[in-house]
Order: structure tokens, then sequence, then C-alpha cells
């Protein structure tokens, strides 16, 4: 089945990207609410095809950590991608709450078991690990949205990718953040600065409203300064040492995604009760009394 635009009612945006808007729709042949995200691309047809067929893979990525795929079409240069709807939406809106160690734990879980899946079951590498490229449901799952699946694609995003919140790895910064050589490692360092970021509520490297010099500034920091870490007065050593290991500057001292699954961080977290779905709750009515 190919989905299409005529196929959408009620289209309402949640949310704006870099390339962009993303809005929730109904979907009418299968009664299914879903996420539209809009990518628009300076691309010819025979590219924009190209990109498709590379999306279709993920048809078969079915995971409880992965948003699930629709499908995917394109009206003249923009690509529309059809997603799972997450109602809280993406983990830097669930910040303003502070994350409790527990749930921390749970998202730290979650980010591992999808990456390890995008690389054990399709080779793919996430490259772009951070608190909006994770998102949340009112069950309080936790799944990762926008990974690299179509090398078409990252290609042309790569290019006009700006921003200055950095979850780049060192080693990636220091090769000029070229393609070549971008391994697991270096998504395991942005997943570190992810936790970082959710259990503090900000960006780990200093900001300080300098918007284009402090680019540089931030690169050198992520290079050259000590990794973030989390308040030891609010998080315990084990998962103080969870995010330290993820934030080796040596890359090859990282562990992998198995390794960090058996870390006692996760291993105890998985073995209590967490109410994900209470914390998910607690943001969606907090922000229905904000609004
Ligand atoms: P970016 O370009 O910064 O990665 P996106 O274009 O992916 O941002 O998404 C913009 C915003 O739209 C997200 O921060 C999130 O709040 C919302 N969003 C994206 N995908 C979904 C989804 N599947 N369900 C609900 N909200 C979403």
């Amino acid at each position: 089945y190919n989905i299409k635009m005529e196929d959408f009612s009620t289209r309402c945006e949640i949310g704006r990207g870099q390339f962009g808007v993303v809005s929730k729709v109904y979907h009418n042949p299968t009664k299914v609410t879903m996420a539209l995200k809009e990518i628009r691309l300076q691309l010819d047809e025979l590219q924009l095809n190209q990109i498709l067929m590379e999306l279709n893979v993920l048809h078969e990525a079915r995971s409880p950590y992965i948003v699930d795929f629709y499908g995917a079409f394109f009206i003249e240069s923009c690509v529309y991608y059809c997603m799972e709807y997450m109602e809280c939406g993406s983990l830097d809106s669930m910040f303003s709450f502070g994350c409790p160690e527990p749930v921390l734990a749970r998202i730290a879980h979650a980010m591992v078991s999808g990456l390890k899946f995008l690389k054990d079951q399709f080779g793919v590498i996430h490259r772009d690990v951070k608190p909006t490229n994770v998102l949340v449901n009112s069950q309080g799952e936790v799944k990762l949205c926008d990974f690299g699946v179509s090398g078409k694609l990252n290609a042309s995003l790569a290019k006009t990718r700006v921003g200055c919140e950095n979850y780049m790895a060192p080693e990636r910064i220091k090769s000029g953040a070229s393609d070549q050589g971008y391994t697991v490692q270096s998504d395991i360092w942005s997943l570190g600065i992810s936790l970082v970021e959710a259990a503090t509520g900000k960006y780990p490297y200093p900001l300080n409203g300098r918007p284009t010099t402090s680019v540089f500034l931030i690169m050198q920091d992520i290079i050259s300064g000590p990794a973030p870490s989390v308040d030891p007065a609010r998080y315990s050593e084990l998962c103080r040492d969870f995010i330290t290991v993820c934030l080796h500057k040596d890359p090859s001292e990282r562990p992998s995604y198995a390794q960090l699954l058996e870390h006692p961080f996760i291993t105890k977290s998985q073995a209590a009760d967490v109410d994900m779905a209470g914390w998910a709750q607690a943001a969606l009515t907090h922000r229905a009394s904000a609004a």
C-alpha cells in the first residue's frame, strides 16, 4: 500500500525542524493518527526516488525502541515521511520536570536498545543522536527517530545542517565531521551528552548567548575540556559511571552497546518498577495546564 497526501485529514502543526514542519495528521484509510514530517530538499526526481527506495527498508524496522515508519512520498522537492505519532513529543520538552534517576535509566536503556537494533538489523549508525530525536508517547515509551538509514538523504541533509548545540563526538570534530570513519562509538558519545542534558535540563556546553562565535569555542571545549557530568547529590555513582564511560574522549575506550546493556545502571532499573506512563502523563498534564 502506498501512502499519499490525499489520505490525510485534519493536519495540524506540532513541531518545526530545520527542514520543514512536522504535523499531526489523521490517515483516513487506516484510521491511524500519524506524524507527517516534511523535509525540503533541492533534489531532482531521480534522487528523490532513490531516497524513497532507501527509506523502504524501514518497513521492516519494527522495534519497541524505534518510531514506527508508515511510508514516504514526495511532492515537488519535498519528501514527506509518515511515522508513529508520539503524544509527548521529543525528550527535550520533558526536561522542565527534571528527570528522576529511574526514568533516566529507562531512557538510557531505550536509547541503547534502539541504537543496537539499528546496528544489528540494518548495519545503520544513527549519526544524529540528540534529545530532539528521542520521542516519548503517552504510555511513557521512549523511541528513536531520524536515523540515517538513507545514505542519499544523509548526504543531502549534511550539506545544510547547522546549529550550535553540538552533540558531535570529539573524534568527529577533529576529523572535520567527515563521513568517513563514522562509527557506533561516536553515537555513544552523543548518547552520553543527551543523558547529561536530560538530567540537568540543559545542553551541557556553555552557549552564553554568543550564537556564532561560540560554535568554535564549544567545539574546542568538546575536544579539550573535561567531559560533562551530572550532580553527584542527585545522581548515583552507577548513573555517573554510565555517563562517564559513554563520554570517554578516546572512542575505543567507550563500551559497546551490549556492554552498556549489562551496565548495572541499566540492569538495576530493568529489574525495578518504573512508572514511565506516570512520568509521561505528568508531562502532558503540566503542558495542558501551562497552555
Ligand atoms: P529536527 O529537525 O530538529 O530534528 P524534527 O523536524 O525532527 O526536528 O521535529 C521537530 C519537532 O516535531 C520535534 O522536536 C518534536 O517535538 C516534533 N515531532 C517530530 N516527530 C514527531 C512524532 N513522530 N510525533 C510527535 N511529535 C513529533
